[in-house]
């Protein structure tokens, strides 16, 4: 691999590098064809122009003539300066705000400004920031003190001040060089250990691969960044070598870090077993299915919500009116899409919530995680449901995930619906879809819906993904019950 020094480094690239060093290498050496487009990046975008549009004022201009004019907002400024020796930093600056100060184009000056996503300013907003601001006292001759962070809290966009401390600038000056070396390297760093972040990363295709191929411990669900540097103290490297040690070997050698280590020894020496050999492992006692069992149907429900405004905008269902171990017709499944347009619509939601679930009340409710029990019974809540009523409901409710958790363990990475789906073959019918993609299309058809007939194409997107969010739920409901099948066949004697 070739390096590369004088690619010149910007804040995209810092960026990533904060966010994941390995990030930042494959931006500049990785294979683009493997990289994978996710919605993250258009959500980001969309929410920093709406929450740049609120800074909008009648004096403004664009690129550095706005600042010679002392307009009060200068849009679309690009600067590079070395910041760190014989290397340019470039930054793209989208948006400046004039503020006081003594700048070399008169008595102002401007601060830097960028839009964060996510509940609390991090680590990288605050770096990001700092170089911005660094870029801009380079160009106008004048120190700024603090920049502006935009955010949405549920709807409104709030502005928060943040200072620009010596701390801050040294600390990304540490940054840059490390960034630097990194970039230098002829090989790229290693996979995060906190594979969290990896979930929303264009590159996850290639580094899961890679991951996989090493037997990382990283990747066994269970195992975070702390505790993969723990099994390292303790001489355990990979998911075999993991695999292979005996259960009270490992309890002793974890209990030095605390209890909270040694309690979860089994369950890691199983789950990576399970993942070095891909094969199911049943848990022991077996967690008893029987009230699911013999049901002669279900609603099985799943929501898709906005997390920026809290709204839960689209409540599926869908129903099967025969026992569950009998062959399923996923042609012949009804979906109903109860659809919440605004956040203050949720009277007549409710009703219509209401209305099908009492017209089906003898019917359990299959979900999977913990999302839409919560959801419902506060959205009941807030609609004056009963005691008994709430009492009722939380009876119908039945966990697919917690109902997996207890009873296998399974040769994947998470147990979150879209793995433990993969792994027993059900597919969603639009490829490379999810939860950010549903969020998207959403907010595209909400902006566009009076326009064009996008209205509905997007709409009709979000259906169908929803429904397959519930189909996959039944599938692996199905699937517990046939291995349950399959299990007592195998006990009977000839
Ligand atoms: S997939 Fe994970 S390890 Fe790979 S670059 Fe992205 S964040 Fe880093």
């Amino acid at each position: 691999m070739k390096c590369n020094k004088s690619k010149p480094i910007n804040d995209h690239l810092l960026r990533s590098w904060i966010r994941c060093r390995r990030k930042a290498w494959l931006e500049i050496y990785g294979d683009k064809q493997k990289k994978l487009w996710t919605a993250h990046s258009t959500l980001q975008l969309n929410h920093q122009i709406d929450c740049f549009h609120t800074l909008s004022q009648k004096s403004f201009g664009i690129g550095i003539q706005a600042c010679e004019e002392g307009k009060n907002i200068a849009y679309g400024i690009r600067i590079k300066y070395p910041l760190i020796k014989n290397r340019t930093i470039k930054g793209n600056l989208p948006i400046l705000r004039k503020t006081s100060g003594e700048s070399i184009w008169g008595n102002f000056s401007y601060q830097p400004v960028l839009a964060r996503q996510g509940k609390k300013v991090t680590r990288e907003h605050r770096l990001i920031l700092t170089m911005k601001g660094l870029l801009i006292n380079n160009l106008q001759k004048y120190q700024v003190q603090k920049g502006l962070i935009l955010h949405k809290e549920n709807g409104v966009i709030k502005v928060e001040k943040i200072r620009l401390t010596d701390n801050m600038k040294t600390e990304l000056i540490d940054s840059l060089l490390n960034l630097e070396k990194d970039i230098e390297s002829k090989t790229p760093p290693p996979i995060t250990s906190n594979r969290k972040k990896c979930t929303v990363c264009s590159w996850r295709k290639d580094c899961d691969a890679i991951a996989i191929k090493e037997g990382n411990l990283s990747e066994v669900s269970g195992i975070g960044a702390k505790r993969e540097l723990l099994l390292n103290k303790i001489g355990i490297n990979n998911i075999d070598q993991l695999a292979k040690i005996e259960h009270y070997k490992l309890k002793k050698k974890l209990e030095s870090f605390g209890t909270q280590h040694s309690d979860i020894s089994q369950q890691i020496i199983l789950q990576s077993l399970s993942q070095s050999t891909h094969k199911a492992i049943r848990l022991t006692p077996p967690k008893t299915l029987d009230n699911f069992k013999q049901a002669k149907g279900f609603l099985i429900y799943d929501i898709e919500s906005d997390p920026d405004i809290k709204h839960d905008f689209l409540h599926g269902f869908i129903r099967i009116s025969n026992n569950i171990s009998n062959e399923i017709n996923l042609k012949k499944i009804k979906y109903s899409p109860l659809l919440n347009l605004e956040k203050d619509t949720e009277s007549s939601l409710w009703k219509r919530i209401k209305r099908k679930l009492n017209h089906h009340k003898n019917l359990k409710i299959l979900h999977y995680g913990e999302t839409e029990p919560i959801s419902l019974l506060k959205l009941g809540l807030r609609q004056g449901a009963s005691p008994n009523e709430i009492d009722d409901l939380k009876k119908r409710f039945i966990d697919i995930h917690l109902l997996i958790r207890e009873s296998w363990c399974l040769p994947v990475r998470n147990y979150g619906l879209k793995s433990i789906a993969e792994f027993i073959g059900f597919n969603w019918e639009q490829s490379h879809t999810d939860g950010a993609r549903a969020l998207l299309w959403w907010r595209q058809w909400k902006s566009s819906r009076k326009l064009n007939n996008i209205y509905s194409k997007n709409l009709n997107s979000i259906f169908k993904y929803n429904r397959d969010d519930c189909i996959a739920t039944l599938m692996i409901a199905k699937w517990l019950i046939d291995q349950e099948c399959i299990q007592s066949k195998i006990k009977k004697p000839v």
